[in-house]
């Protein structure tokens, strides 16, 4: 059960004061208490855990503070969308909105391979109105003998381009917790010229001491893939666990999945996954195509599998498309195969947007019937 207090709700107030303590009188339930601070307002929810079916929905709505007061089911306590749960589907981060209503365009390298590259890059998506990118500083790969990623050596020259580009959220990797010491260091030196958003790849969706770190940290908000060989179930509850640590700013990634029934693709897309995931939870959900197709076969109509992956996840809703590209595909050191062209940025950002609208066009119609 959640209480959710009204807004401004003093912690020191002799209110909140007689409501610690009635909730601390209750047999068998513990409170952990979760508190928003916003641009203009600080929230404030009080979580109920334990037997929580011995309480009266109108005993707990009567006491003090408290504003309203939502039953959840037991799954995904935090991010899940309950009945008659009216806490917001989106966050802000870095000036830029993510919630179940938006869609934004993360474009860019699988891999930083070099300062001119990530240049080249930033500034075609700058020319294309573009506000934020994907740049893989550590990769996580099959051999050990593959190019690791630059690692914390390449963040500086990344941040500061990204700065001068204009660009506001990079979407970044971390496989280790040292990463994330690394990235906020990178970012304090080179005084913080753009925002991160923390990446837990699909080989780490289930690394739980890796997500309970990444989510006891409020600076960064977090996309978090799906595990490709576990169940939708199961990479909700991996979401959830961020969740459960203190960070709720986070974005669920579908990525296809790890099947030769999905053969030739690199994964099979699953991006039907799209309405479900935005119904179950309140998260904002991305795909990403580059790596649900691995190739740039196209189609008899022409149009690459790629893209038409993304236009199957944009018209059902998608709010987030993380999306390989590479100024010289063949000098790529990771997924060159699979990256499209700088030349080929303007024509897909105007595929999505025809997808988007056709999308919004769907939600219109049937608000009208
Ligand atoms: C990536 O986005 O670079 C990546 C490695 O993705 P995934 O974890 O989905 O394989
Ligand atoms: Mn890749």
């Amino acid at each position: 059960m959640i209480l959710i207090l009204s807004s401004n709700t003093d912690p020191h107030g002799a209110e909140y004061q007689q409501l610690i303590t009635h909730l601390a009188g209750l047999p068998e339930i513990q409170t952990r208490v979760h508190t928003e601070q916003g641009a203009e307002k600080t929230l404030t929810e009080i979580y109920l855990i334990g037997n929580t079916m011995a309480l009266d929905i109108k005993d707990m709505q009567s006491l003090p503070c408290v504003e309203r007061v939502v039953r959840v089911s037991e799954e995904y306590r935090i991010l899940g969308r309950h009945k008659d749960d009216p806490r917001p589907a989106y966050f802000e981060y870095n000036g830029v909105r993510f919630g179940q209503d938006t869609l934004n365009v993360f474009a860019g390298l699988c891999a930083v391979d070099n300062a001119q590259h990530v240049e080249l890059m930033l500034k075609a998506l700058r020319d294309n109105g573009q506000v934020c990118t994907r740049m893989g500083a550590y990769k996580p790969r099959t051999s050990p003998y593959s190019f690791q990623g630059h690692g914390k050596n390449c963040l500086p020259y990344v941040f500061e381009l990204a700065g001068k580009y204009g660009i506001k959220v990079i979407a970044m990797e971390i496989t280790h917790e040292s990463h994330l010491n690394e990235i906020s260091a990178a970012l304090h030196q080179t005084g913080h010229p753009t925002g991160v958003m923390l990446q837990i790849g699909t080989r780490n969706t289930q690394n739980f001491e890796l997500l309970k770190i990444v989510g006891r940290q409020q600076e960064f908000p977090v996309l978090l893939k799906r595990g490709f060989g576990i169940t939708l179930d199961e990479s909700l509850n991996a979401a959830e666990y961020l969740a459960s640590e203190g960070n709720r700013n986070v974005v669920f990634g579908l990525r296809g999945m790890k099947t030769n029934m999905g053969d030739p693709h690199r994964n099979f897309v699953d991006f039907a996954h799209v309405p479900v995931v935005k119904r179950l939870t309140r998260m904002p959900v991305c795909i990403d195509p580059s790596h649900s197709v691995g190739t740039r076969s196209a189609a008899p109509d022409g149009i690459l599998d790629v893209m038409h992956a993304t236009a199957q996840g944009v018209i059902a809703g998608a709010n987030m498309i993380l999306v390989d590209f590479h100024p010289a595909p063949t000098k790529a050191l990771v997924d060159g195969p699979q990256a499209l062209l700088l030349k080929e940025l303007p024509y897909f950002l105007e595929d999505v947007r025809i997808a988007r609208e056709a999308y919004l066009k769907r939600v219109a119609l049937l608000n009208k019937i």
